[in-house]
């Protein structure tokens, strides 16, 4: 293709995507925009620093070929005024990846901000804040090197697709009347309204990012976050699509949250990753009292609004938290701050948003080990007390540097004991790893104190019950005792024989059947005992319905059934302890 403006670097290659894997070559083009205010002077020093790590990692083998794209108000001096030019995007899509500083979006003449612009032409949907603590950076948190969270948030639905109607304009007059006289909704007159559309496939295709990163990265668990039991058929069908998908689509790679606890014992299986869903409003305290219980998160576009801005702040603020939008081929890493136009040009600022969105970038090409070195050398510069004013204003007896005196010392870190710093890296995973090792120690020792320490409330039968265990109805009940106090259970299923049918065999049949009849337990067999049918339900039915069925059908316990085979047993004592554990609220 060729541009007006644009300069494709003749020794570099384009980054492609072939069968949705990426292909990038070790002289790559990949596009920056240089962005206003403070944009030319984070993104300089930022170069300076992406470019150094990736010749120290690769010895000179691998070297990015940058191609400068333009937006904002440099490509308003270039096309004519025109802040967003089609060629830029056509750049964009051509180079797969491109990293952008922040852009002024005009005031007054009806522009629209021109981040939000660019997602919407390249239909980036999925908006990706990874945050992590670095040592040094000044938090308000206790532990923030607990933080460790990489959240996706949808880009393109929710109230945040426009869909928005001003009170007094015939639209709003004509939508009001529908849903009054059309569908008989009730609210005060003149309101504003706005349509928060949540579709399957918005869902789905965010969602599936978010559990492939978590793939391709040995992630331990991906959170739905919604406020599904307010508004049912938008966030909490977003939370059922997402545990749909996770089943459809990654069954052989998941596991839900419910089976982690009934199925596992609350250990979880090597190579499965845990799909688990927290209430939009409780998951704000918990990523301040338990972030390590949380690991990728993926949400709706307001909820992910808030929620990344309100992380970010636990670790150093969105002053350096890094970003990116994603679409299904198009990645746009970016500053996550705005362009600060007081600071412009002082070579001031704090570059470290642009600088760890390009180690996010970095990553995301699979030049891991560069991004490795400016993780690394990061924390080391920031714990040296080598920070610009924004920090240093932060940390008492910090020395107060410029932008490019910052990425100098970055840049003198990298160069200088790359070992080091990989070792560095090494550590903080291990120690992460640590902690998830503790976390499910925890789980094994006291599910019931893990789950409500975690923000779990179970609530479904699949939820709370026990994993199953079985024996064959050939055996003799002594054989079944043994395997019941071996096990420490107090019912065993017992297998179908003959009549393809499932039993099952309680201590109270013990004490009935084989003491109060004077009979041997050795030379009874399971299935003279046993209880047929099974009183079963399905995991997903609600608590109080699990209790239903046990009045009605005068038992104390029930099996619990999965495509038509059973999975677990709950009991009036599983019953018992989750109440007096968590609580109960009457259902609506
Ligand atoms: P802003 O540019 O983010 O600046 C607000 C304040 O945040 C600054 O005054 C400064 O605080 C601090 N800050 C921001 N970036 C910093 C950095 N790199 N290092 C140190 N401190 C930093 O927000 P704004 O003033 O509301 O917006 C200005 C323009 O940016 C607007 O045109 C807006 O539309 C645009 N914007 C663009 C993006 C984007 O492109 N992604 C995002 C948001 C806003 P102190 O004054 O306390 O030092």
């Amino acid at each position: 293709m060729t541009y007006r403006h644009i300069k494709l670097p003749q020794d570099g290659k384009k980054i492609s995507l072939v069968d949705g894997t990426l292909r990038v070559p070790d002289n790559p083009i990949v596009g920056f925009v240089e962005g206003d205010g403070i944009g030319p002077d984070i993104t300089k020093a930022s170069l300076r620093v992406w470019n150094a790590a990736v010749e120290k990692a690769y010895a000179g083998k691998r070297k990015i070929h940058w191609c400068e794209l333009y937006m904002g108000e440099k490509a308003a001096g270039l096309y004519d005024g025109d802040y967003f030019p089609q060629e830029t995007l056509d750049a964009i899509t051509e180079l797969t990846i491109a990293i952008k500083g922040p852009l002024t979006t005009p005031i007054g003449g009806g522009f629209r901000s021109l981040n939000v612009s660019l997602r919407q032409a390249l239909d980036l949907y999925a908006c990706v804040r990874p945050v992590r603590y670095y040592q040094g950076v000044p938090s308000p948190l206790r532990r923030p090197e607990e933080v460790d969270v990489v959240i996706f948030r949808e880009n393109t639905e929710d109230v945040y697709a426009g869909i928005e109607y001003q009170t007094g304009t015939p639209e709003n007059e004509k939508l009001a009347r529908f849903l009054r006289e059309q569908m008989g909704a009730k609210f005060f007159d003149d309101a504003g309204l706005a349509i928060k559309p949540i579709s399957p496939f918005g869902t789905k295709r965010l969602i599936r990012k978010a559990i492939q990163y978590a793939i391709d990265h040995g992630r331990e668990s991906v959170t739905l976050v919604h406020k599904g039991n307010i508004m049912k058929y938008t966030e909490g069908a977003f939370r059922n699509w997402g545990y749909e998908l996770a089943k459809e689509e990654f069954g052989e790679q998941t596991i839900t949250e419910e089976e982690l606890y009934s199925q596992y014992s609350g250990k979880q299986p090597a190579g499965k990753i845990v799909i688990k869903d927290r209430i939009a409003d409780i998951i704000f305290q918990l990523l301040q009292l338990r972030p390590s219980e949380f690991d990728v998160i993926a949400t709706m576009n307001l909820n992910g609004d808030y929620l990344s801005d309100a992380v970010a702040a636990e670790v150093g603020g969105i002053g350096i938290a890094p970003g990116a939008n994603i679409g299904d081929v198009v990645a746009v890493f970016e500053a996550t701050h705005g362009t600060a136009p007081k600071y412009a040009n002082q070579n001031k600022v704090n570059p470290s948003s642009l600088l760890l969105s390009g180690a996010m970038m970095l990553e995301y090409m699979g030049w891991k080990e560069a991004a490795d070195l400016i993780n690394a050398a990061y924390p080391q510069v920031v714990g040296d007390k080598f920070v610009t004013y924004d920090f240093a204003r932060l940390m008492p007896g910090a020395h107060t540097v410029s932008t490019s005196a910052f990425a100098d010392a970055l840049i003198a870190r990298i160069t200088g004991d790359a070992d080091d710093l990989a070792r560095f890296e090494q550590e903080r995973r291990e120690a992460l790893e640590r902690e998830r090792k503790e976390r499910e120690a925890q789980r094994v020792a006291n599910p019931l104190e893990a789950m409500k320490e975690s923000g779990r409330q179970p609530t479904t039968a699949g939820g709370i019950m026990s994993p199953i265990k079985s024996i064959a109805a050939s055996a003799t009940v002594d054989e079944a005792m043994h395997q019941m106090r071996e096990n420490n259970i107090s019912s065993i299923l017992v297998e179908p024989d003959g009549s393809n049918t499932w039993g099952i065999m309680t201590q109270r049949d013990i004490v009935m059947k084989i003491v109060g009849a004077n009979k041997s337990a050795a030379n009874v067999k399971v299935s003279e005992i046993a209880s047929q049918p099974l009183v079963t339900v399905p995991s997903d039915l609600s608590l109080r319905r699990v209790s239903q069925t046990m009045i009605d059908n005068r038992v104390r316990r029930v099996v619990v059934e999965s495509n038509e085979q059973p999975v677990g047993i709950v009991s009036e004592t599983d019953l018992f302890r989750i109440v007096e554990e968590f609580g109960w609220e009457p259902e609506e």
